[in-house]
């Protein structure tokens, strides 16, 4: 049995998932700390959000995230890889400034509109 925080909402439910047990959650007021605390066992995953180095601009840095969640084991490799990208402004918020992250088939996206 593994007890977890849900991190869905403000409520912060505490949670109780039971491996032994197809990982049945108990602890939970909704199904987003059901889902959460199934995947936090089996396949962790986290958005990933930061900042890549924007050009052509009076601003030298640009807001983005992961379009979707990642497996939280990449998320190392997913900044590493960001870290090394240079974006030309202008960029309108949701562009797609780099494709398949970490090779997680998820791409990042710009979350703001620069000039
Ligand atoms: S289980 Fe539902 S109500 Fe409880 S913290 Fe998670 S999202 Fe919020």
């Amino acid at each position: 049995m593994t007890e977890l925080i849900c991190i869905g909402c403000p409520r912060g439910c505490h949670l109780k998932v039971d491996e032994e047990n197809d990982y049945a959650v108990t602890g939970n007021n909704c199904n987003v700390g059901a889902e959460y605390g199934r995947n936090e066992l089996i396949n962790p995953t986290r958005t990933l959000t930061t900042t890549v180095r924007l050009t052509n601009s009076v601003h030298h840095s640009l807001p983005v995230k992961s379009a979707h969640p990642i497996p939280k084991k990449d998320l190392f490799k997913a900044m590493e890889e960001l870290n090394g990208i240079e974006v030309p402004a202008p960029v309108k918020c949701g562009d797609v400034v780099y494709r398949n992250v970490a090779d997680s088939g998820v791409d990042v996206i710009a979350t703001r509109d620069l000039d």
